[in-house]
C-alpha cells in the first residue's frame, strides 16, 4: 500500500477561503477582526514566522497592528503594551511571538494576555477550559491537526491514537482535544516520551500516530502497521549536501518507508506547518465574533 499524502498547503488554503467570505460578511456590519502582534528583538527565524502571519492576515482582510520592538524593552513596557491591546477594541487577537529575551518573564507575558484575546491559547484559562471540555480558544498547532484528520475523512472516534511527545504545545493539547467525549475525540489515546520503555510496542498498534518529538526518523517502518494514518508535526533541519543551504527539512518519521505502509500520511514541509497559522487566524475571527456578540 501507498498513503495518500494529507496535502496541508491545500487544506490550510481551503479554511483560508472559508474564513475570507467570512470576514468579507463581518465587514458588510463593520466587523473587522483585528490581531495584535508583537515581536521582541531580531531573531530571523521569529521575524519570517511574524512577516508569515501579517501575510496571512492581510490575505484575509484580518487587521494587524504590528509591534517589532527592541530586545532592550523592559518587562514593564511590554506589560503596558499588553495592557493596551487588551483594553484596545480594534485588537480581538494578541499574539506575543516565542521565544522572548532571557531577561524578559515570559509566562509573566502569557498571563498578562486577557483570556478572551488569548488566540494563541496557550492561557492558563483556556487550557482549563479545554481540559473540562468547555468552549475555548483552541491551540493552534494540535487544532490543525484535529482539522487535518476529519477534512481527510479519518474517522477519530474509537481509534487507538498514540502521541509521541509530551511538550504544552503539541502533545499534552492534542491528547486531551483527542479524548474529549466529541466527534472530533472519542479516541483512546496512548502519549509516550523519552522515558516510555518501548516505543515501537506502543505505536505498533495505532491507528493514528502522531509524531511530535522532534527528532528525524523517531517513527520508522518496522514501528507501524500497516493502514496507520500518520501526522507527522516535527520540523528539523538534516543535513543536505546537495542542498543550495546545506540542508533540508525533515519530520519525525522516515517518510520514504513509512508511506509504503500507511493509507494516510502528511509530508514535511507541506503537512502541518500551513495549518498552524490558518487556526490562528480562524480564532482571530471567532473572537471578533464573540466580541459583537454573535
Ligand atoms: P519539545 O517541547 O521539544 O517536546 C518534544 C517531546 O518529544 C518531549 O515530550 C520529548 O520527551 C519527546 N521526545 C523526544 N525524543 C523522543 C524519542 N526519541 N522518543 C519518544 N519521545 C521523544 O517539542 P515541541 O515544541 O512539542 O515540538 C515538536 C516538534 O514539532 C519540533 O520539531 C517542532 O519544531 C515541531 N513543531 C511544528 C509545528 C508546526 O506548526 N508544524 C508547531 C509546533 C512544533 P520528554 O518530555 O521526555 O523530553
Amino acid at each position: 500500500m501507498t498513503a495518500q499524502i494529507i496535502d496541508g498547503k491545500q487544506v490550510a488554503s481551503q479554511m483560508r477561503a472559508e474564513l475570507k467570505t467570512e470576514v468579507a460578511e463581518l465587514k458588510k456590519e463593520n466587523i473587522v477582526p483585528g490581531l495584535g502582534v508583537i515581536l521582541v528583538g531580531e531573531d530571523p527565524a521569529s521575524q519570517s514566522y511574524v512577516t508569515a502571519k501579517e501575510r496571512a492576515c492581510e490575505n484575509i482582510g484580518i487587521y494587524s497592528d504590528d509591534n517589532r520592538l527592541s530586545a532592550d524593552i523592559t518587562q514593564k513596557e511590554l506589560l503596558a503594551l499588553i495592557d493596551k491591546m487588551n483594553n484596545d477594541p480594534k485588537i480581538n487577537g494578541i499574539l506575543v511571538q516565542l521565544p522572548l529575551p532571557d531577561h524578559i518573564n515570559e509566562s509573566e507575558i502569557l498571563l498578562a494576555i486577557s483570556p478572551e484575546k488569548d488566540v494563541d491559547g496557550f492561557h492558563p484559562t483556556n487550557i482549563g477550559k479545554m481540559v473540562a471540555g468547555q468552549k475555548a480558544f483552541l491551540p493552534c498547532t494540535p487544532h490543525g491537526i484535529i482539522q487535518l484528520l476529519q477534512r481527510s475523512g479519518v474517522k477519530i472516534e474509537g481509534a487507538e491514537v498514540v502521541i509521541v511527545g509530551r511538550s504544552n504545545i503539541v502533545g499534552k493539547p492534542i491528547a486531551n482535544m483527542l479524548i474529549q467525549k466529541a466527534p472530533t475525540g472519542n479516541a483512546t489515546v496512548t502519549v509516550c516520551h523519552t522515558r516510555t520503555k518501548n516505543l515501537a510496542e506502543h505505536t505498533k498498534r495505532a491507528d493514528i500516530i502522531i509524531a511530535a518529538a522532534g527528532r528525524p526518523n523517531t517513527i520508522t517502518a518496522d514501528m507501524v502497521k500497516d493502514g496507520v494514518v500518520i501526522i507527522d508535526v516535527g520540523v528539523n533541519r538534516v543535513d543536505d549536501t546537495t542542498k543550495k543551504k546545506g540542508y533540508r527539512l525533515a519530520g519525525d518519521v522516515d517518510f520514504e518507508a513509512v508511506k509504503e505502509k500507511a493509507s494516510l500520511i502528511t509530508p514535511v514541509p507541506g503537512g502541518v506547518g500551513p495549518m498552524t497559522i490558518t487556526m490562528l487566524l480562524y480564532n482571530t475571527v471567532e473572537s471578533a465574533k464573540i466580541a459583537a456578540g454573535k
